[in-house]
């Protein structure tokens, strides 16, 4: 089935965190994470509006394992918002693995959104922070611009794409992820429960070739 979606002034592309760290050969590497850059290539020429999202760190970021000794990568440590997962080292701000993968087309992107820049608070979603009422600023952005629709790409999708669609359909936009532009970690049955978070929510997970020319 192709062109289900007719995409118009009202719609925007968010395409969540394809930067190198997250891409093999990166420090957080999702399995086949550059496989997304054609796919979201071909999609940010359909969108009139594109905005891209940037996990973007300051060294010593309390979600690394680095910040927190005796942990190792994937584990659970309660911090003063709740539990927060350990990950390796990644992303910090102005290195090679924090910035967008060359292949990646981002000229015609309207808004790069930096997030996870406090030091002590982690931001999967692209419009709040893992405190869950620290707001990024990206709902204001998309209400004052007119947007209805947001179309969630990237990485991974039972992270960052979760949250941020999570937050998309939280905010009173109607959220939609294209789910063979993204890839996913899978820790611990996350993307059995990202599945079942957006089927209870109704945010529908269609594929690239439901989006018409
Ligand atoms: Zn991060």
């Amino acid at each position: 089935m192709s062109g289900t979606f007719t995409v118009g002034a009202q719609d925007v592309l968010l395409v969540v965190d394809v930067q190198n760290d997250f891409c093999p050969g990166g420090a957080l590497a999702v399995p086949d994470g550059d496989q997304v850059v054609p796919v979201i290539n071909a999609l940010a020429g359909k969108f009139a509006h594109v905005v891209l999202t940037q996990d973007w760190h300051p060294a010593g970021h309390h979600s690394f394992t680095t910040s927190h000794p005796g942990t190792k990568p994937f584990d659970t440590v309660e911090v003063s918002y709740g539990p927060q997962i350990m990950w390796p080292d990644h992303c910090v701000q102005g290195t090679r693995g924090a910035a967008f993968r060359d292949d990646l087309l981002t000229d015609r992107a309207e808004l790069v959104l930096r997030k996870g820049y406090h030091r002590e608070i982690d931001s999967y979603s692209a419009f709040y922070e893992n405190d869950r009422k620290t707001h990024t600023g990206l709902a204001g952005y998309l209400r004052e611009r007119g947007f209805k629709r947001v179309f969630a790409t990237g990485l991974a999708f039972d992270f960052c794409v979760r949250y941020s669609a999570e937050d998309a359909h939280r905010e009173g936009f109607e959220s939609i992820v294209i789910e063979d532009a993204c890839r996913s970690i899978d820790l611990n049955g996350s993307v059995a429960d990202t599945q079942a978070l957006f089927k209870k929510l109704g945010i529908r997970c269609i594929k690239a070739s439901e989006i018409g020319a």
